[in-house]
């Protein structure tokens, strides 16, 4: 079969792409059927504000617990999930579940869903968002929607006026690793936004690269003048926690606050930090 006449003779493949494109296709078949046989989950994990140290919320990160794989990040299959299209099915469940739990959380707490460039696009999205809402009994004011430069960087217009919708149904919107994308401070500008999420690339690099540096405080100026609160990706020291503090950011979402964990353990975090007024703390405040 194929992968026997590859190799590099038959084919000007490299060595190993072959098998890659095969695992691809095996993947992507599977995860048809993942939705089907509830193979799905999500973990959460704290959004804290810098000042207080307590949760604002949890961001819901989906997992796929593979049959034979074990677990498989999302980096590895929302890409083929958007090319096969199943994003939008994956999506409508992770928005109805996220909603679902965060309905079981203290009221004060938001629950942030990640949705994808192609799911947002579809005509279909706001009705999804209303769904959930619905049948889960969540307030809209409590569901955030995360979304990256890229979903909002094409079509100008009309993402602006699917926004303006969520929006006025008091739903709120994150602009999620900024910095990364096509960034364009034109977004900034035009686009209704709740929350600006710094991607961690500049949280980590800070430290050793003035550049780094520079852009973070840059992204807060700008978010504290224009009225747009700013959350940093990332954070995994206590040198980082005080070095945002130092430029003004207002939250920060990281290993150090906490793990994305299932449900009962994440919220369990929450309670002990309520519960113990913020002696938990990994670090030293
Ligand atoms: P994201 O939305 O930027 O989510 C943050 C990612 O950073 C998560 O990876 C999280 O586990 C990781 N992270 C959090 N704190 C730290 C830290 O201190 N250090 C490091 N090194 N990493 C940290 P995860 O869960 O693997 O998700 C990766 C990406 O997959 C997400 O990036 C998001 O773009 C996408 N994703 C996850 N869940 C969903 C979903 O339900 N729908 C869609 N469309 N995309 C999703
Ligand atoms: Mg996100
Ligand atoms: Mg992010
Ligand atoms: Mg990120």
């Amino acid at each position: 079969e194929a992968k026997r006449l590859g190799r590099g003779r038959a084919f000007p493949y490299e060595p190993g792409m072959l098998e890659a494109v095969e695992a691809r296709y095996a993947l992507e078949s599977d995860l048809k059927a993942a939705i089907l046989h509830s193979q799905f989950y999500l973990a959460y994990q704290p959004l804290v504000d810098l000042a207080s140290k307590q949760p604002i919320g949890f961001e819901a990160l989906i997992r796929w617990e593979h049959p034979t794989r074990g677990l498989v990040s999302p980096a590895d299959f929302i890409p083929l999930a958007e090319e096969c299209g199943c994003i939008v099915e994956i999506g409508q469940w992770v928005l109805l579940e996220a909603c679902r739990e965060a309905m079981t959380w203290e009221d004060h707490l938001h629950v942030a869903v990640n949705v994808s460039a192609v799911q947002f696009k579809t005509a279909a999205f706001l009705s999804h968002v209303t769904q959930a809402l619905a049948e889960s009994g969540l307030p809209a004011h409590r569901l955030e929607i995360e979304l990256t430069e890229t979903a909002m960087v094409t079509d100008g217009p009309r993402v602006a006026l699917a926004l303006s919708a969520l929006r006025m149904l008091g739903v709120k919107i994150s602009m999620d690793d900024f910095g990364t994308g096509y960034s364009s401070l034109a977004h900034l500008r035009d686009l209704p936004l709740d929350r600006i999420k710094i991607d961690r690339s500049f949280v980590s690099a800070a430290a050793s690269d003035p550049n780094s540096m520079a852009v973070l405080e840059a992204i807060t100026q700008l978010g504290r003048t224009m009225n747009i609160p700013t959350l940093a990706e990332g954070v995994e020291t206590d040198e980082q926690v005080a070095m945002l503090q130092a430029l003004g950011c207002d939250a920060v979402q990281g290993f150090l606050f906490g793990r994305p964990a299932r449900s009962e353990h994440a919220h369990g975090i929450d309670k002990k930090w309520r519960g113990e007024a913020g002696k938990q703390h990994r670090f030293r405040a």
